[in-house]
């Protein structure tokens, strides 16, 4: 009886298609298993989702190539990538593309070959060699005139060699080969001192009863962990994990961003035996992610550690999902599919029978719902550890430093003195800013000429540093013209400021300060970011000045002030999200202050000191905040009370992206029924970036799935000129 294999290609088809097994790969063939199949004029790579016996497609062909024996998905997975092409209104073979690294779809890489010198021979032998193969001493010879070993390719370069030739050596046992992984360490030669698991306190010991409870019974019901900075989530994490561990199981850990939570991952890693752990990051080369997604795969590592997409790493008998920081907004794709990490793992959580544990100081809004409504299961932590006292927060109105204070309104004289005070006494201070640069933009004072992106409609923000005007959209770079390019006046002004602009301030207020700035610009040399947090660590830096990358998750005993240089950055949006994000970002960064033995203090400069998320920022009280956030979200019906999807078209004309706006609004119009509310098609909030017309529609619903679908139909029944790109964002984060 002919078997077929039933498969999704990696090129978009958009529907599975049944090909022959040949009878040699019967037994090799699983669901799962990565394949090569005759597509159109060629092979295209694909993903068997089932086997059958029988197939009713006609003229079926047989499969070309056998990938990966050993299957990449399991049916959970099968499972989950269905849900999420159905919920994020993608195609299957999109979401399996985003789900498995390339080099595991694609049937592993080439690993580099090494060549090393075995023993270096006595001269007679050498001479002896010399004489019946010539070319192959030759070759020894510059073998072992290297340092250390050489890459196989190297050598053949070197040496003007063969392959053939070096085949020789290493059979003869001259030259030893080895692959370029045997003896790599992700790790990277770090050391880490083992830690002990701590004490908990009866607030700690409580939640991890509870969580260890989902564990042994497999409970799926999310449970989130609303812990203030610093109330010790990290280490139930860390003690809920080595439960899996001790059951032997395995379990997984989503963080924001990787690079920018060095210090939580370090955690993980001096807390388990390191060859348990496997940490997926975006640094890895092809051959790291190979083996540490195999390694997870085999089960000789239990323990997954990753950003977003790491919700999919292939961890055996997963037992928990933990997602720290689950109110980031990095757990967002914002590139199709645009899942979301979070959700995605508490849907694996449900398929896969294990638990799941959220954890965040400012649970996001849709969380914080689920909880009140008891989708989840809430678990508080209302004291930081040993009781050491939240800092106190103060908010300066700038309105009123204006017209004192000589530095106009970036350095206020209340947090001056306040920085002089931690300079005395050699504690540290961070100040935030979350904005690059040195001038926000540049403006001519007499006609009004801005400076703007010959890509993007936003002005352009000048980089002291490269004496350069940059895009901070797409990296479009000028020189920052002398005169106004449109009057020629020279009354052209920088206006605005960027973290630059404040180190320049700070350091001449300052002088004899040290100080480092932490932001994209400063910090795009490899490990800076690592070398200026250990500088940091030890007392070699007085004040930092940074963006959110010192926001999330750092840990500094030292830091007693923390000043927000401006809290309105981020606020005055037009983003249904605006206050929410201000909120968080508030509580996030004053929770670095005072996390050791002397309490902390906290400075928010603003212009409008009395708007909500400031106050409730201030008052340490999410509660207060929650419920007038929830009260604007509900009476507009933003989420978590309602979905929203946005759709996006794009083209190069602008035109074109405007017609095909009306007519995918017009179809969608014709297929929803009242549950759905639709805006009309409008231009983007920033109608163009990298030269692209942006037009968007906007829809409220509360039943998604179904929306979702009514748009993939939609979407699929109608043809887009090929200049024009539409594509469909479920639960959107990015608005403008
Ligand atoms: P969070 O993740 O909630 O911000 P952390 O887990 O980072 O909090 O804990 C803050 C600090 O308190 C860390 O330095 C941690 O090692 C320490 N800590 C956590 N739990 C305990 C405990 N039970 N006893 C003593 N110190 C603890
Ligand atoms: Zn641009």
């Amino acid at each position: 009886m002919p078997l077929y294999a039933r498969v999704v290609t990696d090129d978009p088809t958009n529907k599975e298609l049944d090909y022959l097994v040949p009878p040699q790969w019967e037994s090799k063939v699983h669901i799962g298993s990565r394949v090569k199949v005759p597509l159109r004029s060629r092979n295209s790579f694909a993903t068997v989702v089932e086997i059958t016996g029988e197939s009713s497609a006609p003229g079926i062909k047989t499969l070309a190539e056998l990938v990966s024996e050993e299957p990449v998905l399991d049916s959970t997975m099968f499972r989950l990538l269905r849900w999420m092409a159905e919920y994020y209104c993608c195609s299957v073979d999109a979401a399996i593309r985003c789900a498995l690294p390339q080099v595991i779809r694609t049937g592993g890489f080439k690993r580099e070959r090494w060549l090393s010198v075995n023993q270096v021979p006595a001269q007679e032998i050498l001479e002896q060699l010399a004489k019946r193969a010539p070319r192959q001493a030759e070759v020894l010879q510059v073998a072992m005139e290297q340092p250390g070993p050489i890459r196989w390719t190297d050598l053949v370069g070197l040496a003007a060699t063969t392959d053939r030739t070096i085949k020789h050596l290493v059979n003869q046992g001259w030259l030893i080969l080895k692959f370029e992984n045997a003896e790599r360490d992700p790790y990277h030669g770090e050391d880490y001192v083992r830690t002990e698991p701590l004490r908990l306190n009866s607030g700690q010991s409580g939640i991890l009863t509870m969580v260890i409870r989902a564990i042994d019974r497999g409970e799926t019901k999310p449970i989130l962990l609303h812990g203030i900075t610093g109330s010790g989530k990290t280490e139930i994490y860390l003690q809920a994990i080595q439960h899996c561990l001790d059951l032997g199981h395995g379990a997984l850990v989503l963080v924001p961003e990787i690079s920018l939570t060095p210090q939580t991952v370090e955690r993980f890693k001096s807390r388990f035996p390191r060859d348990l752990i496997a940490v997926l990051h975006s640094h890895l080369s092809a051959g790291e992610r190979h083996d540490e997604w195999h390694r997870l795969r085999r089960g000789a590592a239990r323990v997954g550690i990753g950003a977003r997409s790491a919700v999919f790493a292939p961890v055996q008998n997963l037992a928990l999902i933990v997602v720290d920081e689950e109110h980031e907004s990095s757990y967002k794709q914002e590139e199709t599919p645009r899942y979301h990490g979070r959700d995605v793992a508490v849907v694996r959580g449900q398929m896969q029978g294990c638990a799941v544990l959220l954890g965040s100081a400012t649970p996001s809004l849709e969380s914080y719902h689920n909880a009140r409504i008891g989708k989840y299961e809430l678990a508080r932590l209302t004291a930081r550890v040993d009781d050491r006292q939240l800092p106190l927060i103060r908010v300066i109105d700038l309105r009123q430093e204006f017209d004192r204070n000589k530095h106009h309104s970036i350095l206020s004289r209340r947090l001056a003195t306040a920085v002089e005070d931690r300079l005395q006494k050699g504690e540290q201070s961070i100040l935030f800013l979350n904005r690059r640069g040195f001038a926000s933009s540049l403006l001519c004072a007499k006609c009004g000429f801005v400076c703007e992106c010959a890509n993007c409609s936003i002005p352009l923000t000048f980089h002291l540093a490269e004496n350069r005007l940059k895009c901070h959209l797409c990296g479009y770079q000028a020189v920052a013209p002398k005169k106004c390019p449109s009057c020629s006046d020279s009354a052209i002004r920088y206006s605005g400021y960027g973290t630059e602009k404040v180190v320049e301030l700070v350091q001449k207020v300052f002088p004899t300060a040290r100080i480092s700035r932490m932001d994209a610009d400063s910090m795009s040399r490899k490990d800076a970011y690592r070398q200026t947090l250990g500088a940091f660590r030890s007392g070699k830096i007085d004040i930092l000045i940074g963006t959110q990358m010192i926001a999330k998750g750092l840990d500094f005993p030292n830091v007693t002030l923390v000043g927000i240089i401006n809290a309105d950055i981020g606020l005055h949006i037009p983003d249904f999200r605006a206050g929410e994000r201000t909120f968080q970002l508030l509580t996030q960064v004053a929770g670095r202050a005072g996390r050791g033995e002397t309490p902390g203090e906290v400075f928010v400069q603003t212009a409008t000191p009395f708007s909500p998320s400031i106050q409730f920022a201030r008052h340490h009280d999410f509660d207060g905040f929650w419920e007038q956030e929830s009260e604007f979200r509900q009476r507009c019906d933003y989420p978590p009370f309602n979905h929203l999807v946005l759709i996006r078209v794009r083209s190069e004309h602008q035109r074109r992206a405007e017609f095909t706006a009306e007519t995918v609004h017009r179809r969608v119009g014709e297929k929803i029924d009242s549950t759905v509310i639709l805006h009309p098609p409008v231009p983007a909030q920033i109608e163009r970036i990298k030269g692209f017309y942006r037009y968007q529609i906007l829809l409220r619903t509360r039943a998604i799935t179904k929306l979702s679908r009514t748009i993939k139909e939609v979407i699929d029944a109608l043809s887009f000129p090929e200049d024009v790109q539409v594509s469909v964002d479920v639960d959107p984060y990015q608005l403008l």
